[in-house]
């Protein structure tokens, strides 16, 4: 059964807000995308990707820039392993708490290591005129449904009824490849796919709109 819970899933009317962004995929396949942000860091993103493989599903990484920086082999094999990135901004900035000039300026600094049209905001809100100006270049890309696997108090067990709870035919659903989430990551996520490919849900990429916008060919 569903339960109402807009920390998972926010309610309809709260995703107009942007209109534009991408918050599902279409709803009548029986598809779902994996998305992974804030890594890539040495000791969750290997694991992630070793998973994945052995699982062979393609997902999205919103990278933070200054880790792309740190670990630019972690990045290049996420690439290499044929997965999705995305810029999740070069120091993970909350768009609210910040001026636009400074969160867009952070937004193209991490674009110069974050070869990317997708772009998804820390913490999930920009303020409008953030969110107008990113729409000129990137794709906004938010979620379905959140994991919420970097709660320190929430257990894996909460993790995986989080999602299948929640999952349904287009869900975008966010995990974490950060420190602070694979205590709950490492034991939920094996699980969670173990159950969706049960239920008979595909996993896909997001769809590559921002880059049809850019080449014109
Ligand atoms: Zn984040």
């Amino acid at each position: 059964m569903r339960r109402f819970d807009p920390r998972i899933r926010l309610p309809k009317l709260a995703t107009r807000y942007f209109p534009n962004a991408l918050w599902r995929l279409p709803e009548n396949e029986k598809k779902v995308a994996l998305t992974f942000d804030d890594g890539p860091v040495p000791e969750v993103t290997p694991w992630v990707l070793d998973l994945l493989k052995e699982e062979n599903i393609k997902a999205c990484f919103f990278c933070v820039g200054e880790n792309v920086e740190r670990h630019p082999e972690l990045y290049q094999q996420i690439i290499a392993n044929g997965h999705q990135v995305g810029n999740h901004t070069f120091n993970h900035l909350q768009g609210l708490k910040t001026p636009d000039e400074a969160f867009l300026a952070n937004v193209e600094k991490a674009a110069t290591y974050v070869d990317s049209k997708f772009m998804r905001p820390p913490h999930g809100w920009l303020r409008k005129s953030q969110y107008r100006e990113l729409t000129k270049d990137y794709e906004v890309v938010m979620w379905d449904l959140i994991s919420r696997d970097y709660k320190e108090k929430t257990s894996p067990k909460a993790v995986v009824s989080n999602v299948m709870n929640f999952v349904r035919p287009g869900s975008i659903i966010i995990f974490h490849d950060s420190v602070k989430a694979q205590k709950n990551l490492r034991p939920a996520l094996p699980v969670v796919i173990k159950k969706l490919k049960e239920e008979g849900y595909q996993f896909t990429l997001l769809p590559e709109k921002g880059k049809q916008k850019t080449d014109k060919h």
